[in-house]
Order: structure tokens, then sequence, then C-alpha cells
């Protein structure tokens, strides 16, 4: 069956290398991190090495990486720099996407921080570049996107119609301490607990309210919030009934927090290699809205491979989760000589 994996991370060489500088002079708990992981050879070429990666995908039978420059992106620079980072990876990701349409897919890269460029630089790489949609890795410096300053992003993403994943980047300065032991900062844990509160902040700070339209792709079958729903809607409702959302300066919103979850956004299976989390995301969701993904390379692509062909669930729920959802969500073209879906 044609197989598109959708969170698939990238780095442009020159990404890398201005990286790694910034880790001899930034050091923070993130940054050393990172440096750990980008200053390994092996990693920094299953980044930058699209000719590595397509042997990889060709031993394992994965059609298409929906590519997306990876974490923390350009927000871990300056603004400026940031925006002329993301520039730059846009045009070297086109050109590659270019060479290999049939291959890969590409997330753009913005520099949220500089909001008006960012805006700007999401419509250039839709309707100029064909990028299928943009990334961002959760907080800016510690900034959250329910802050209206970076809401000229989601209205060009409305109006280019093109959804953002929403990626995980380390708790902000503010969190990380209780998560800076045990390696807890990153996909282990600190990771999936950053980017829930984002969409939490998000959810409860009006953003859907003001961008019905606005599509947001996770990845971690939803960072968790799958499970935690039912006690958002209790809770925000009891605070509703007592009169207590005024005193703890929160919004009334039109709908329930869960009505956004399930009109507004969309899921991956990254990282999420068993049955159950993607039963209860099915079951609470649909099969419209979940799609395959590996997290290459920091994910085992063998393993993400083995456990999507292992479900047992009917060829058209499987179809929809192999490549029919994110061909639809992220404006993929079905492959012209697509692999045989009995294959
Ligand atoms: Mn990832």
């Amino acid at each position: 069956m044609r197989l598109i994996a959708t969170e698939e991370a990238y780095a442009p060489t020159e990404y890398v290398k201005r990286y790694l500088e910034l880790t001899k002079t930034v050091d923070t708990a993130p940054t050393r991190y990172l440096g750990m992981y980008y200053g390994k050879p092996e990693m920094a070429r299953q980044l930058t090495d699209l000719d590595l990666r397509i042997e990889e995908m060709d031993r394992l039978g994965v059609d298409m990486h929906l590519l997306g420059i990876t974490a923390p992106g350009v927000q871990a620079f300056d603004a400026g720099l940031g925006t002329e980072l993301a520039i730059m990876a846009n045009d070297a990701l086109a050109g590659e996407i270019a060479r290999r349409p049939d291959r890969f897919a590409g997330l753009a890269a913005v520099a949220p921080h500089a909001p008006e460029q960012a805006a700007r630089e999401l419509k250039r790489a839709i309707t100029e570049l064909g990028f299928n949609g943009v990334i961002i890795n959760s907080h800016t410096h510690g900034e959250y996107l329910d802050d209206p300053k970076f809401w000229p992003i989601f209205e060009a993403a409305v109006a280019c119609d093109t959804p953002i994943y929403l990626h995980p980047n380390f708790p902000s300065e503010a969190m990380i301490k209780p998560y800076a032991d045990y390696g807890m900062m990153g996909a282990l844990w600190g990771f999936g607990a950053d980017a829930s509160l984002h969409v939490v902040r998000m959810i409860l700070g009006g953003v859907f309210d003001a961008f019905p339209d606005l599509k947001i792709v996770l990845g971690h079958l939803g960072e968790g919030l799958a499970f935690w729903l039912g006690r958002l809607d209790n809770r925000y409702q009891n605070l509703l009934r007592r009169g207590g959302l005024e005193p703890l300066g929160m919004k009334p919103l039109a709908k329930l927090p869960s009505d956004y979850f399930r009109n507004n956004f969309y899921l991956t299976t990254s990282g999420m290699m068993t049955q159950p989390p993607l039963d209860l995301c099915l079951q609470m969701f649909g099969d419209d809205r979940i799609m395959f993904a590996v997290d290459y390379p920091f994910e085992q692509t063998a393993e993400a491979v083995a456990f999507v062909r292992a479900l047992p669930y009917e060829a058209e729920k499987m179809a929809k989760l192999t490549h029919l959802n994110a061909e639809r969500i992220f404006g993929i073209a079905p492959a012209a000589t697509a692999r045989k879906d009995a294959e």
C-alpha cells in the first residue's frame, strides 16, 4: 500500500552548520541536548542527505516523506536570523522537492517571532514554492501562538487554506527546570507536555473562535490530548456555571474545548507504535483525520512501518491512514503510478 510519512525531519547543511555554531555561544539545556544530536555525523547526514534517505525509504517501502525542518527550527535563532534562515531553508527544500516530487513534499519553515514576515513567507512558500503546509515548533523563546501578535500567521494560513503542523519543542525557559533531569526535556516527556500545553492555550485563548477554518496538525497522536478532552470540557463548563471564567482571566468560548479539537485538528502517528492509543483516537475522531508518520531519523522507520502494516483494520481505513488523508489534508498529489494497494 502507498505509504506517506508526514512528520519527517530534514535540515539543509547550512542550517545544521548555523545551529552547531549557535550551540558554541548559547549554552542552554536545549542547545546542549541538540548539539549532541546534530554534532553526530551520522545524524547530520540523515537529516541533510536525501539520497541516503531514499535508499532507506525504498528498502522499507515508504513512498513519500513530508519533510519539515527539524526542531527547534529557525525559532532557535533571533527573529532576524530566523527569518533569513527560514527563507534559505524553504528555497533549499523547494529545490529538493522539485527534483523528486514523487518522493518528497514539504512543510515550510517560518520565524513566528517576526509575525508579518512569517505571514509573507508562508504565502510565498505555499503559493510560489508549492509547499504543502507550514511547520512551527511550539513556542518561540517562551511565547505561544495564543498571543494575538502571532495571528497574522493564522490569517495567512487560512487565506492559503494550508495546515500548520504544530511540532513539539523543549519546554520553555520558564518551565524547563523540572524537565531537565533524566532526559525528560525532549521527546521522552517534555515535548508532549509543552505541545499539549500549547494546544490548550490556543483553544482557551480563543484562537479557533477567531479562525474557525484554521487547521492544526499534531504529531504523537495528538500529544496526549485525546485522553484529556472530557476533563477539559468538564472543568471549563464547571467554571462557566460558577461564574469562574472572568476571575481567572478566561474568555467564554463559542464552543466546548473538545469541539475545537474535533473540528480544527488532525493527528499523525509519529513516534506512537502501540495500537490502543490509535484505537482510542480513531474512536474519538474518526478515520478521516489521522495520518501515518515515522519521525525520521529520530524514530526507526522499520518499526513504524511494521506497526502500521500489522494493523488489523479494513482496507478503506488503512488506505486513509497510510496515504488518502495525507493527500487530502496536505494537498499531496496521488501518485500517477502509485503502487497498487493490493501489493
Ligand atoms: Mn518530529
